[in-house]
């Protein structure tokens, strides 16, 4: 089947899927590729069997996104087709943004929002003198964890989330760095980076359960004043929410925490795209820090990672229906 093929939201959210290669290991262990991309269909074939050798399948799901990029695609057409058009609004509008990575471990969130920063941090600075435009570039990277938001470019500094009178969000203690070039920029992400991995232990993966939030500031340089922003966000392990069965009380708790918080946030872009005034943000941690980048103004970037292998068939069908709900 095919899930609604026309995109009805507005203009203002655009959904791709990426399907990363086969790795070396995957294919060691005999694992199939089971996912054909056919720009902007994706395929998801299951219950593969052999008849007198030659492979068939018994079901084969397709979707239709605004994109779908295969194994061959390359990071600048990811970068032009979900990254550019938002730093475009920013730069333009004056607006907020904000790109999305969803999918399970080891499909390529990481990999992908890693390679948009680097074409992001040139792009950048030649848009704004292009245009023209004097702003002081800051950048805030921290990582929401077990509820905790803890600073990638302060050591993992503990910031606490404040909700003032006014319903608007703080993280306090979080500090911009300024980001003057383009080097500053890849230096800055890159540090931030070093500091998810350097804390991560192989029995207790924290960046699969941990969304990473990296976020671009455009500000007047005379006064402060918040003159754009774009929201790059690497989100937690989608497998961790149906992780709820675990024998360790504390990851049901987190794997519970994630799995509300990916819930949440697709009512939220969902509400975004159908320009619904009530946006259900206070639906987790995630949603409320995020506020801002669901205001109706702003544009929305999902792309959603698959894995190729057949033993990752269910995670990516997950996966490809949560992008599908979101279009
Ligand atoms: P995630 O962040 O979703 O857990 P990663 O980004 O860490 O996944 O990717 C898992 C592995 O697959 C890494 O070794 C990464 O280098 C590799 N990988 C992911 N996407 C691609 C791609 N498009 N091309 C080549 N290698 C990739
Ligand atoms: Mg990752």
């Amino acid at each position: 089947h095919y899930g609604p093929g026309s995109t009805d939201n507005h203009g203002n959210i655009i959904v791709a899927v990426r399907k990363r290669p086969m790795s070396n290991k995957e294919i060691q262990k005999k694992d199939h590729d089971s996912i054909s991309c056919f720009h902007p269909k994706i395929w998801v074939h299951s219950a593969k069997f052999k008849v007198d050798g030659i492979t068939k399948y018994l079901t084969h799901t397709g979707f239709q996104f605004d994109h779908a990029f295969g194994e061959d695609s390359t990071t600048d057409e990811i970068y032009m087709a979900t990254t550019m058009p938002l730093l475009d609004h920013v730069v333009s509008t004056q607006g907020r943004a904000t790109c999305f990575c969803y999918g399970m471990t080891g499909s390529g969130k990481t990999y992908t929002m890693s390679a948009i920063q680097q074409i992001l941090a040139h792009d950048l600075y030649e848009e704004l003198k292009e245009q023209g435009i004097q702003v002081e570039v800051t950048l805030a990277f921290f990582e929401l964890y077990g509820g905790f938001v803890q600073d990638l470019l302060h050591d993992r500094k503990r910031c606490k989330l404040l909700e003032d009178g006014k319903g608007e969000v703080n993280i306090t203690g979080l500090q911009e760095v300024p980001a003057r070039s383009a080097e500053d920029f890849l230096r800055i992400v890159s540090a931030g980076h070093s500091q998810r991995t350097t804390h991560t232990t192989e029995a207790n993966d924290s960046s699969s359960r941990s969304h990473a939030i990296c976020q671009v500031f455009l500000r007047d340089p005379s006064n402060g004043d918040l003159k754009g922003k774009l929201t790059l966000v690497d989100l937690a392990g989608s497998e961790r929410g149906s992780d709820t069965k675990s024998h360790n009380s504390l990851r049901r708790a987190e794997s519970a925490e994630i799995n509300t918080s990916l819930l949440s946030l697709k009512e939220c872009i969902r509400a975004l795209g159908q320009k619904n005034t009530h946006v259900p943000y206070r639906g987790s941690k995630l949603t409320l820090i995020l506020k801002d980048c669901f205001s109706p103004d702003s544009k929305t970037t999902m792309i959603a990672t698959v894995s190729p292998g057949a033993s990752a068939t269910d995670h990516s069908l997950n996966t490809l229906r949560y992008a599908d709900r979101i279009k």
